[in-house]
């Protein structure tokens, strides 16, 4: 796949030789009996950057999600989440089914947000009745689309007034960060909890980070434990999400340049066709053109899944001007 451009996800970048070397280096420790350095490192500079005080080193963000929901929430609860939220519809039901929580879904907003007015006439009075909505689940970004703290605090009010918890899946929460221009903690000061992806376009091959408050990070760590998380010399792979946090947030605008790059070739080609969030290219075309489209792209050597292109740190400048050629020939 050496000279192939994979535009399919940010998920399939492989570790740099800096990060190979870091890993190499790791020191490590049981971190179930709480005794790797390199893990503790990384969930407090997580925490630190997103000026929480606790975090947790997960294996993937599903996990991390499905911990902080089982945490934030007890059997027959019911959290409120995007219809197309990944906690709700791309984590096998997780919290339904490990958990016994109840999602509560509304269409997200086209700017990638939540309507909080239709939020808020979803939350079940106290009755016996109905389950007991106990937390509102955001995504930031969310396909690609980043809002900033304003937004966050509006929802933290809201919160608030019908005392739910507050939890953001922030996948790609530094892409938000870049985009918005904002301090890497404004867009999780009101949120209680948050959880990072190390393994989207930070370019970590494994991982992700839960912060939050202490108290609810030590419960949490229980939960960890439960479905499986509790992992032993796990330093080998968080110092690659050291590694990432460390080297890699600093390059993501990079990221976004070339979805602008791309996108602009794609407009110019068919007109409002395609159009860039963040590290994401949206492209909509008619019917078979799609399909003729692949295979142009196939013969450049260019990987895409369909409609949704993702730029990330092994899709160079060199390979975005690439792709553009590739779009002025088709
Ligand atoms: C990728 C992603 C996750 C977590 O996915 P994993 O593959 O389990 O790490 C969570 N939320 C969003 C929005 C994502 O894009």
């Amino acid at each position: 796949m050496s000279d192939w451009i994979d535009l399919r996800s940010d998920t399939v970048t492989r570790p740099t030789p800096g990060m190979r070397d870091a890993m190499h280096q790791a020191d490590v420790g049981d971190d179930v009996y709480g005794e790797d350095p390199t893990v503790r490192s990384l969930e407090r500079l997580t925490a630190g950057m997103l000026g929480k005080e606790a975090g947790l080193f997960c294996a993937s963000g599903t996990q991390s999600n499905l911990v902080a929901l089982l945490t934030h929430c007890q059997r027959g609860d019911e959290y409120i989440a995007g219809a197309t939220a990944h906690t709700y519809k791309f984590e096998g039901g997780g919290a339904a089914a490990l958990g016994g929580i109840q999602p509560q879904t509304l269409p997200f907003e086209p700017d990638g947000t939540l309507d909080l007015d239709a939020v808020e006439t979803l939350i079940k009075p106290d009755n016996v009745h109905f389950a007991r909505t106990r937390l509102l689940c955001l995504e930031n970004t969310q396909d690609g689309k980043a809002t900033g703290s304003a937004y966050f605090r509006t929802a933290r009010k809201l919160a608030d007034r019908h005392d739910l918890g507050l939890h953001l899946d922030g996948a790609r929460y530094f892409n938000a960060v870049t985009a918005t221009g904002e301090t890497s903690s404004a867009i999780a000061e009101p949120c209680d909890t948050v959880s990072i992806c190390l393994s989207k376009g930070l370019g970590a091959p494994v991982g992700s980070v839960l912060v939050g408050p202490e108290e609810f990070i030590h419960q949490a760590r229980r939960w960890r434990k439960v479905v499986g998380g509790g992992m032993r010399q796990a330093g080998v792979i968080a110092s690659a999400g050291l590694y990432a946090l460390e080297h890699h947030v600093g390059r993501l605008s990079e990221d976004h340049e070339k979805a602008e790059l791309v996108a602009a070739a794609v407009n110019a080609r068919f007109q409002g066709a395609a159009e860039a969030n963040t590290n994401m290219v949206f492209v909509k075309l008619p019917g078979g053109e799609f399909e003729r489209l692949i295979d142009h792209f196939q013969r450049h050597q260019i990987r895409i899944n369909r409609n949704r292109w993702v730029f990330h740190l092994d899709v160079t400048f060199e390979d975005a001007d690439r792709i553009v050629e590739a779009i002025a020939g088709f």
